[in-house]
């Protein structure tokens, strides 16, 4: 059985599950080592079944808690050597670093994991797809621009986590000062809800069931702003939503099932 469950989600933390339950892979550690614990007892697993933690880049809302329950649980941080580089805060033992490359195929276990670059401004970020039990499963955020090389990566997922970082207009005119608004909205970024909407659509149209939105902002978008952007673009593509393809929104807090 897979589970995909996004535990924590937004600009203020990240962490994912997936398992086919015999392995347990945590994406991204955005939150301590405690909250994950409490996080994980919600939906009946600990740290101490996960078999790896794998890490997209080294902002602190993804590796947060990183090095401690690395350290705490004896678990191998997967990451690019760049992402690596430049997260040494986390004091991993070399027993613990794990390297990887963009495109080059690895296994953990008996899920076989594919990482792709990113557009983010970090040292080397990366976006990841799992074939669990047979099904695609993606994580794409952290994405300053939407690209054809992560579209033909994720493209054919059943289940995606895409990011719906913000409403264009809600950050233009919202409180963060304008170098900050200038990084979001650079190609270096974050994506907003409108390129979110679209880029659904696409992956709906080559295959995809359940599109989870994610990495929301705190301060330049809402839950039911990105949720209505996404429902509105594919619904006027004749996409029907229930049918063809569930749509949810990631809790910024809580566990939320794709
Ligand atoms: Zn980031
Ligand atoms: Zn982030």
């Amino acid at each position: 059985m897979v589970t995909f469950v996004s535990l924590i989600s937004g600009s203020s933390g990240n962490s994912t599950l997936i398992s086919d339950g015999k392995t347990n892979l945590l994406i991204d550690c955005g939150m301590s080592g405690a909250k994950l614990k409490q996080s994980l007892a919600s939906i009946g697993m600990a740290p101490e079944n996960i078999h790896a933690l794998l890490v997209t880049h080294e902002h602190i809302d993804h590796t947060k808690g990183a090095g401690v329950i690395s350290r705490r649980y004896n678990i191998p941080v997967y990451a690019t050597e760049g992402t690596h580089i430049a997260m040494t805060d986390a004091k991993l033992s070399n027993e613990q670093i794990e390297l990887i490359s963009e495109d080059t195929e690895f296994e953990i276990g008996t899920i076989a994991i594919k990482a792709f670059s990113i557009p983010h401004d970090a040292r080397q970020p990366v976006g990841y797809t799992f074939n669990v039990d047979g099904e695609k499963c993606s994580i794409a955020t952290d994405i300053g621009k939407m690209n054809m090389n992560i579209l033909n990566n994720i493209k054919g997922s059943k289940k995606i986590l895409l990011e719906s970082n913000h409403d264009v207009e809600m950050l233009q005119y919202g409180p963060y000062p304008f170098p900050l608004k200038r990084r979001i909205l650079s190609d270096t970024g974050h994506l907003s809800n409108v390129i979110a909407a679209k880029s659904a659509l696409w992956l709906v149209n080559h295959g995809t069931e359940h599109v989870m939105l994610g990495h929301l902002s705190d301060k330049n978008n809402r839950p039911e702003i990105a949720m209505l952007e996404s429902y509105n673009i594919l619904t006027d593509a004749g996409v029907n939503i229930g049918d063809d393809v569930t749509l949810k929104v990631a809790d910024r807090y809580n566990p939320t099932h794709i």
